[in-house]
């Protein structure tokens, strides 16, 4: 199977089994998902139940000299409080990114969720603002959240899968995502949202850790450590292809009524 990223592998599980569900809140949701026949799920296959997956050394890298600091640096992410983590990203010169930012766009929103849409990385605008999804992209991700009754800030938290703009808007490396992991993998724990919206490709490759089409992975119910996650386009991909809106609405009203389940049944 071929992995991205950090390169964590994943499995694809029909029908899912107790002792595979992650602990807690992830396993009850598991099973009042397979009750109302929103399965199949897709889990990770963890080794552990950290906060952070396995540190991998770049290729041609020292490994044991990366993979420690690695480690050390995720660890001491997967601890931090909000103020921590702001400021850790403020001051990250953890991958090539760093050079051209103008500003980090860390994210936005309600700090406890019931909504968490990823995207790629800021564009210009986020760049210049310190926001996520200001820019052209993001008011058509306004408009669509509010197609389906959602404001940004309001049970909704936005993010990014790399918190520094990459230059020319190129899709960040593999190794700037890897770089920035640990900071979407805590903010997503500190958030505990009921479900996540990756959009687009990178965000649900970062997500997921492994290779995605977005085409084939729409309409499906995945599983980030325990919190469903639904795949769908990215508003910028949909600025340019219009036909595939009607595809992204399909996709947000699959959300919102498995969000709905999901609060009901909780
Ligand atoms: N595209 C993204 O993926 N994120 C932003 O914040 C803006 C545009
Ligand atoms: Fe650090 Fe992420 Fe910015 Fe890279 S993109 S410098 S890892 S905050």
């Amino acid at each position: 199977m071929s992995k991205v990223g950090t390169g964590r592998g994943v499995d694809r599980n029909p029908g899912g089994t107790a002792s595979q569900d992650a602990v807690g809140v992830g396993s009850r949701r598991a099973g009042i998902l397979r009750e109302i026949g929103l399965a199949p799920i897709w889990k990770l296959r963890l080794s552990t139940l950290g906060d952070r997956p396995p540190a991998r050394p770049e290729a041609g890298a020292a490994p044991s000299v990366l993979a420690g600091s690695d480690d050390v640096r995720s660890a001491a992410i997967a601890a931090m409080d909000w103020d921590a983590l702001r400021a850790s990203v403020a001051s990250c010169a953890a991958c090539e990114l760093c050079r051209a930012r103008k500003q980090t766009v860390v994210g936005v929103g309600d700090e406890s969720p019931d909504w968490l849409f990823v995207g790629e990385g800021p564009g210009a605008e986020e760049d210049e603002r310190g926001e996520p999804f200001v820019g052209q992209a993001g008011k058509l991700l306004d408009a669509m959240l509010s197609a389906i009754g959602l404001q940004r800030g309001r049970k909704v938290y936005i993010a990014n899968t790399v918190k520094c703009r990459p230059p020319g808007n190129r899709t960040p490396t593999p190794a700037e995502t890897a770089a920035c992991w640990p900071y979407l993998e805590r903010q997503i724990a500190l958030l505990r949202p009921t479900l996540i919206v990756a959009l687009g490709k990178p965000a649900a490759q970062t997500l997921l850790q492994k290779e995605v089409k977005v085409g084939e992975a729409r309409g499906r119910l995945f599983d980030h450590r325990g919190i469903p996650l639904i795949v769908t386009y990215h508003p910028a991909y949909l600025l340019r292809t219009l036909p595939d809106k009607a595809k992204a609405w399909e996709d947000l009203c699959f959300a919102r009524t498995t969000l709905r389940e999901l609060l009901k049944r909780a």
